[in-house]
């Protein structure tokens, strides 16, 4: 039997939910195959540039596999085949969309015994690898689809929110941060003052989000405490961010540790019209970047035909 799944792209934090929030995106995605083979371990392909390890405990979906079939008991072994278009880095969740694809994709070929909880708690191990955190910010959108809350990690405990229908813009600047820098700059200590205004944005946040209350979601979307100590890492970001929300853009901010920047609108043209204000911006100095314009995905990881 093979089982090919998509493994969605994702953005944490969405600005104010630092660690706590995410949400899946329709494109980019990952594509990935599974197969049960007589060997034990674990046996990986890849079919794109990147270049990542084949040696399944250098790379997330290897220990993410090495895990499930640990946890099940298996006695055989399991080959991925990975065709990445989220480029690693990008901070669009490279490495949530190989852990979650790997949690589910093991689970379906080894007969559904895995919870959901179980299949965060295995795709974590993955993101523990690639950024020496367990969190689960990417993953749980990864693998539920929509916008999630993580209130949290121990014990796990996964609140999917509802979300209107909006479109979602994203540039991703060619530029490298590495997710382990850009929390290391993070400030250990915040302010009473912040901290007010942080949980305000971020109960805002769900609240306009689950009341489809697009003014209340526009204001929410700002962050005192992670964004003024990050941003400094991408290049143009404050003149992208204002000439967005000038086009109409809702609000929006570094996607997951970054370079990549979202923005959240409520229709096509107004988020094309954002994709094109990123690009120009990238393009006059000379940073070469690549835009997609999409939607929140309403599903996660699925099981494609072959
Ligand atoms: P992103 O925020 O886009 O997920 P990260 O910096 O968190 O990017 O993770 C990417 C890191 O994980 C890279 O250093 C990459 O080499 C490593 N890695 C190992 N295996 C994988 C994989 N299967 N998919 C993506 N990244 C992987």
């Amino acid at each position: 039997m093979k089982v090919k799944i998509k493994s969605p792209g994702t953005v944490a934090n969405l600005v104010c939910g630092f660690d706590i929030l995410g949400l899946a995106l329709k494109a980019p995605y990952d594509i990935m195959e599974f197969e049960i083979i007589d060997q034990p371990g674990v046996v990986i392909e890849n079919r794109d540039a990147f270049n990542l390890p084949t040696e399944p405990e250098k790379n997330v979906a290897g220990v993410v596999l090495l895990a499930a079939i640990e946890k099940a008991g298996f006695n055989k072994g399991i080959r991925v085949t990975i065709e990445k278009h989220i480029k690693p880095g990008s901070g669009l969740g490279s490495s949530a969309a190989s852990a979650a694809g790997a949690a589910v994709g093991a689970n379906i070929l080894l007969g559904d015994i895995f919870s959901t909880d179980d299949l965060v708690q295995l795709a974590m191990i993955g993101e523990k690898l690639a950024t020496g955190v367990k969190h689960a910010d990417n993953i749980t959108p990864c693998i539920l689809g929509g916008i999630t809350l993580i209130r949290s990690i121990h014990p796990l405990d996964i609140v999917p929110i509802a979300s209107p229908d909006l479109f979602v813009t994203v540039v991703h600047p060619q530029i490298e941060v590495r997710t382990a820098d850009a929390r290391q700059i993070l400030r250990k200590q915040v302010y009473l003052k912040d901290a007010i205004k942080q949980w305000g944005n971020i109960a805002g946040l769900v609240a306009g989000f689950m009341t489809n209350d697009r003014g209340l979601i526009g204001r929410s979307l700002e962050d005192v405490i992670i964004e003024p100590v990050r941003s400094i890492l991408i290049p143009a970001f404050d003149e992208v961010k204002a000439k967005c929300k000038e086009a109409g853009a809702l609000g929006g901010g570094i996607s997951g540790s970054g370079p990549s920047i979202f923005m959240l609108s409520e229709n096509e043209a107004t988020a094309q019209m954002v994709g094109d204000i990123m690009k120009k911006v990238y393009d006059s100095i000379g940073i070469e970047n690549y835009v997609y314009v999409t939607t929140i995905a309403k599903n996660g990881v699925e099981r494609v035909s072959e």
